[in-house]
């Protein structure tokens, strides 16, 4: 198996870039690859705290050490490229590592695209739909959860607020829309990151 270090952004929309990167891990996977994300794995609770500058580097530091190892950097560009990324890429070429820009999502399929141009209308006034449905999902932090954790609601109790980030972004399985953690990164990006614009 290529051993892979694997690139994708972290801070920012934290919970969707870590649903993101868990997709890219899945993906090298899914490519015979063995992918390390050093994002994924020091800032987890008790092992670093990414908000904290020196703490930040150690991880950063950690993970190149590792990444020496590596045959090649895949840098996952769907949300762009971050600070860090960049880090992760000025490293690979000062050590001769290959580097390869992968997407998870191509928009050229624009049945797929249509139908997703049509989700934001179960997010608003949507009250109806996510009692009717079982599980609930975010296209903001891309999370997913049962549909009684929708609690709070505004537009005098008819749209629904995210439980996780409160955003208005929320959809329930009774739209007949996905619940597959990919379909809802694929509509986060359509949504939060211009993309709908170049069609
Ligand atoms: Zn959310």
């Amino acid at each position: 198996m290529k051993l892979i270090y694997l690139e994708s952004p972290y801070g920012g929309n934290v919970p969707r870039n870590l649903t993101y990167a868990r997709l890219c891990m899945h993906d090298c996977l899914e490519r015979g690859e063995a992918p390390l994300a050093s994002h994924l794995l020091y800032t987890q609770s008790s092992i670093l705290d990414d908000d904290v500058a020196e703490e930040r580097t150690l991880g950063i530091n950690a993970g190149f050490a590792w990444a020496k190892h590596a045959e090649l950097s895949a840098v996952y560009t769907d949300f762009g490229i971050s600070d860090g990324m960049k880090l992760g890429i000025e490293d690979a070429e000062k050590n001769n590592r290959p580097v390869e820009y992968r997407k998870l999502f191509d928009f050229s399929d624009m049945k797929q695209s249509k139908q997703i141009d049509e989700l934001s209308k179960y997010t608003y006034k949507n009250a109806d739909i996510i009692e009717e449905s079982n599980v609930c999902a975010c296209y903001f932090c891309l999370k997913t959860f049962p549909s009684h954790l929708v609690i709070d609601f505004v537009d005098k109790g008819k749209t629904a607020l995210c439980p996780v980030c409160k955003t208005e972004s929320v959809y329930g399985d009774a739209s007949g829309f996905s619940m597959h953690p990919k379909f809802v990164a694929l509509a986060g990006k359509w949504y939060f990151d211009g993309s709908s614009e170049t069609f």
